[in-house]
């Protein structure tokens, strides 16, 4: 099994800088051992204006036909020759798949330490696979690959044997893809698309190959036309997960459509500018507040709305006060960041047992986030767009209806005592608002009497006499009774102003509600 990648380069841009973005030396030829066999890494060239890097799979035949037998799948002991004769050494399927996610693991996360510009740039790519296995043959490859922004792709049939022209076609192509793509993207496309062409996974596809696959695909996958079939196959047609990932597909798009960027968000502004200001960065300012606030309300079931990378989630981890944790985010990106700085893989049972990280659009009503004792929303409304506020509110304070909501944003008086930010610019790029203390208070205090909520405020950071402080926090607590006529929740139809909604369902408002 055999891959390389090529790129071109100037005396600037040297091609070799694809060591640089593999982690693999171009002077080097290096040998990883992976469960599938020995992967070999070397450059055949490596100058400043062509470079390429090989990845040969040297796959041990026997090893993998002993391994699936002991996993009891596809190794029954007469069907001995087939087994050990068969294309799987040499055709580029999802034994090479797994191969380049291990070897190249950096790379396709898009991480580069020495280099961290890298990663970004596009560069001009030539990826060619001599063998590979294609069921649905060269025009699906073509649908596959094309769409991904690839500006030529080659799939050319391999003869069954080139002694006997009349034999015709094997059911393998050589693959050649050329365009200026970042190099992330393009092992990315490779590790979803290579396994889907095969159509054989060599492996038991677990309930984890959906977060696979929905990080392989971030994005590009939801809006892939062909991602029905990417989703089946990749999953080994295994129509439960199917349906979870096409679900989840789903949501990145509503949240696309809403004006969410499903990027990775990290409050960047807030962070820079605190190190400057103040010894303890106002991130931690605010979740020394939250945790607080949710002490005092007595929480111990907590939902954390648009959790990001989970650092909230950390913290109330730490008190055992805390049985129950569940942090909500629409981006996979940010998610997949969460589990990894909680470590979830490594986590005792007692631990994981009270944490739980789910995908979700918080515009719509989720059965699953009822009956929590409290809700925080820290730093959140602001990266929606104004009109679909009134759909959070609902979800949150109509649907969810947890006794203790916070929510927190920045006080936009405050920007003037940032001297490195531009005046009239928000915190963050993706920022859609940011409200004055009275905006706030007033947004607030709307949702509380519509919802039957009361609310009181705190600052966050110092208060400034003038113009207030950094970040502001609201406390709602829930005073009316579940049966509040906002909310719907007597279960009666056709209460007023109540949307009937269900699981994932477009939490629209009643008529009379408008955002601040
Ligand atoms: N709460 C974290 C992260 C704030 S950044 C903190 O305080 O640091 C805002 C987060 O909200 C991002 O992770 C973004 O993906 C998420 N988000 C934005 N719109 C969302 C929506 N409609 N549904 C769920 N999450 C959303």
């Amino acid at each position: 099994m055999f891959l390389t990648i090529t790129t071109t380069g100037t005396h600037d841009r040297p091609a070799t800088d694809l060591g640089f973005l593999l982690h693999k030396h171009p002077d080097k030829a290096q040998v990883f051992r992976t469960a599938q066999g020995n992967a070999h890494v070397f450059y055949p060239e490596a100058g400043t204006e062509r470079c390429t890097a090989a990845l040969l799979l040297d796959v041990d035949p026997v090893a993998l036909v002993r391994r699936g037998r002991g996993k009891g799948r596809g190794g029954a002991p007469d069907a001995a020759l087939a087994q050990y004769v068969n294309d799987r050494p040499y055709a580029a399927s999802s034994l090479l798949a797994v191969a380049l996610g291990g070897v190249f693991s950096s790379a396709l996360k898009g991480r580069c330490p020495a280099r961290p510009e890298l990663p970004e740039q596009p560069r001009e790519l030539r990826v060619e696979i001599p063998v590979l296995p294609a069921r649905g043959g060269a025009a699906l490859v073509h649908r596959l690959f094309a769409p991904l922004g690839w500006r030529t792709v080659v799939a050319e049939p391999v003869a069954l044997d080139a002694a006997f022209p009349e034999w015709g076609d094997s059911r393998y192509v050589r693959l050649v893809l050329e365009g200026e793509l970042r190099l992330a993207d393009a092992l990315n496309h490779l590790y979803v698309l290579l396994p889907v062409l095969d159509d054989a996974k060599h492996y038991w596809v677990a309930p984890d190959e959906v977060d696979k696959l929905l990080r392989a695909g971030d994005g590009w996958l939801a809006d892939h036309p062909e991602h029905p079939l990417i989703t089946a196959r990749f999953l080994s047609r295994r129509w439960g997960l199917t349906r979870q990932a096409m679900e989840r597909l789903e949501l990145v798009r509503l949240a696309e459509a809403d004006g969410t960027v499903v990027e990775e968000l990290d409050n960047a502004v807030d962070e820079t500018h605190d190190t400057e200001d103040r010894p303890v960065p106002l991130a931690a300012q605010r979740r020394t507040a939250l945790l607080a606030a949710l002490r005092a309300a007595g929480a111990q079931r907590v939902l954390d709305l648009g959790c990001g990378q989970g650092q909230l989630v950390q913290e109330l981890l730490k008190d055992p006060a805390f049985t129950e944790i569940v942090g909500v985010d629409v981006s996979v990106r940010a998610l997949t960041a969460a589990a990894r700085r909680l470590r979830l893989d490594r986590m005792g049972e007692r631990q994981s047992s009270r944490v739980t990280l789910r995908q979700g659009s918080l515009t719509y009503t989720d059965k699953g986030l009822t009956g929590y004792d409290a809700a925080v929303l820290s730093e959140v409304i602001e990266h929606l767009d104004l009109p679909r506020l009134p759909a959070l509110e609902y979800a949150v304070f109509g649907a969810a209806r947890p006794r203790t909501v916070l929510v927190t944003t920045p006080n936009v008086e405050y920007n003037v005592r940032w001297e490195s930010l531009p005046a009239g610019h928000a915190r963050h790029g993706d920022h859609r608002f940011e409200w004055t203390r009275e905006e706030f208070r007033s947004w607030a205090r709307s949702v509380a009497e519509r919802y039957g909520y009361g609310v009181a405020f705190e600052a966050v950071g110092t208060d400034d006499p003038e113009v207030g402080p950094p970040t502001q926090m609201a406390v709602f607590s829930l005073t009316a009774p579940t049966d509040h006529p906002a909310t719907g929740t007597t279960g009666t139809t056709g209460t007023p102003g109540a949307p009937e909604t269900t699981a994932n369902t477009p939490a629209t408002t009643p008529k009379e509600e408008r955002a601040v």
